[in-house]
């Protein structure tokens, strides 16, 4: 663990040990942090608050383009761990995790200096009103194991521009790379407090940084439950939460069948369907339906499984042994009310795990199925058919999630219909949901149960300070 500047073990001395989900084999021990320990990282960060307070905007600018340089230095070593401790392919998706985290760094980079606030005009004549944005302290900061560099980045790179203290608590599953990333950070000299890194379990350590009243603010990526767990147990702090989604991915009757399909392909089964943005759901035009089947059949049984350090390897295992098996159940309930294999369809075989998944496509899947209405975080495409725009609507919207949708459909018209009834926080047209970029705002919509707040660029920014009003009294008492 990295508290104060410095690499220490646990207070209590314990550890836990890291496997590679590919292999099994055991790659690192790590400490297992306890509540002791998340309080030393508390008061450690408190004291880097007062350090961080010393740096200019341009400073901090140049701190976070240093830590992407270091970042580009070691790129090659941390897609290889990244690769090793999450089991996503190395070339095709590892070592683009990696370049999307250099970015994130750049970009708090570019962002934080022209971060501009407002002069407020009022109505007495006598003051002059300014808003300035302050750092909120020290914020509590959870990552889970699907992106456990670009996501861990969402935050700290910004926090960091901001200001503010962090104590880090990663997924136990992807906590060997975040120790590589944290590596980084002290090699690009982040001062000492700044941003301290807690290795444990969540419901110990995150628990610990959550409620603890020496933290000011939580950020939060991971599933609903937890995160409604957490705005709980952080009860008053602000909170940024980004939640589960249940993307709906609605290819309309009059869509380009080629484009729809291969996106709905790279929706559900990128990082092998482990992503909040993936499309869960496919729901599809009737008149269509056959086309579009067809087409992700083929795109789901090319796809080569298998050892994620070959270069011919696209999928590769689950990261852990929960995720394969709310996959499992989520197909069991939907082959139970009625669903139809078209490929794939269980655990694959032959691996030197259990964790590896055949990329999944059914049909005839019932609305009410646990594959509809919750997250299933696996490589499966389940379609829906559909007869009308009204339907389709209907049936996207009732999900207790809204995070991404995507529709297709040549008629801008229908697009805008849907994109501004959708009940997501954003919609894609004509493009995959996982469709993103680093400064594009990303969150869930209000009434659902995929977080609250706004990543992305100057987004984030704005989520992790405090708007400070500051009001001047300007009259010249000197003159009567
Ligand atoms: P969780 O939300 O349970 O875990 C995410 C992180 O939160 C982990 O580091 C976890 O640690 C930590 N955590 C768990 N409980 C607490 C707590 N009480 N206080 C503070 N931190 C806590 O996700 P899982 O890893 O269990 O995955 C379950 C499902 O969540 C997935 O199948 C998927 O549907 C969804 N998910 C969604 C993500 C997204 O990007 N939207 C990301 C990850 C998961 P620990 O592992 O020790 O419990």
């Amino acid at each position: 663990m990295y508290i104060g500047g410095r690499w220490v073990d646990s207070v209590s001395r314990a550890t836990y040990q890291a496997r590679s989900p590919a292999s099994g084999e055991m790659i690192a021990t790590l400490p297992e942090g306890t509540r002791e320990d998340a309080q030393r990282a508390i008061a450690a960060a408190r004291e880097g608050t007062e350090r961080l307070a010393r740096l200019s905007v341009w400073e901090r600018a140049k701190l976070c383009a240093r830590v992407a340089d270091v970042l580009e230095r070691h790129k090659d070593e941390l897609a290889r761990t990244l690769t090793l401790d999450q089991g996503k392919p190395l070339h095709s998706e590892a070592k683009a995790e990696v370049d999307a985290t250099v970015a994130g760094w750049r970009n708090a980079a570019d962002h934080v200096k022209w971060l501009e606030t407002s002069v407020i005009p009022v109505e007495d004549p006598h003051k002059r009103v300014l808003t300035i944005r302050q750092a909120r302290g020290v914020y509590a900061v959870i990552t889970p194991w699907n992106f456990p560099l670009n996501i861990p980045t969402e935050y700290l790179a910004p926090g960091l521009a901001a200001v503010n203290a962090m104590v880090w608590v990663p997924a136990p599953t992807t906590s060997v790379v975040a120790v590589k990333l944290v590596e980084c950070l002290e090699e690009a000299e982040v001062p000492a407090g700044a941003i301290n890194l807690v290795t444990g379990p969540g419901p110990v350590v995150g628990d610990e940084i959550v409620a603890h009243a020496g933290t000011d603010a939580v950020a939060f990526t991971g599933s609903s439950a937890t995160g409604e767990h957490i705005a709980r147990r952080a009860a008053g702090k602000p909170l940024l939460l980004e939640l589960g989604g249940n993307g709906p991915t609605l290819i309309l009757d009059d869509a380009n069948l080629e484009q729809a399909a291969n996106a709905a392909a790279f929706g559900a089964f990128f990082n092998a369907g482990q992503v909040c943005s993936a499309a869960e759901r496919i729901l599809v035009h009737r008149s269509v339906h056959d086309e579009v089947a067809n087409r992700l059949v083929d795109h789901a049984t090319h796809i080569q499984l298998g050892d994620p350090f070959d270069e011919r390897t696209q999928m590769g295992p689950l990261n852990n042994q929960p995720v394969a098996e709310k996959t499992d159940r989520h197909l069991a309930d939907a082959l139970a009310r009625g669903a139809k294999v078209l490929a794939g369809g269980s655990r694959a075989r032959g691996w030197p795990t259990d964790l590896y998944y055949q990329p999944t496509v059914l049909t005839g899947v019932a609305r009410d199925a646990m594959i509809n209405r919750e997250e299933t975080f696996g490589p499966v495409a389940p379609l829906i058919p559909f007869q009308t725009d009204e339907e389709a609507l209907a049936w996207a919207n009732d999900s207790t999630l809204g995070l991404v949708s995507a529709v297709f459909t040549r008629d801008l018209s229908r697009a805008f219909w849907f994109a501004e009834r959708l009940r997501t926080g954003i919609v894609n047209v004509n493009d995959s949901t996982n469709y993103w970029e680093l400064h594009i705002p990303f969150g869930g919509v209000a009434g659902k149960r995929s977080g609250v707040g706004r990543l992305g660029g100057r987004h984030t920014l704005y989520e992790m300070t405090d708007l400070r009003t500051i009001c001047l009294d300007v009259r010249r008492l000197d003159q009567g």
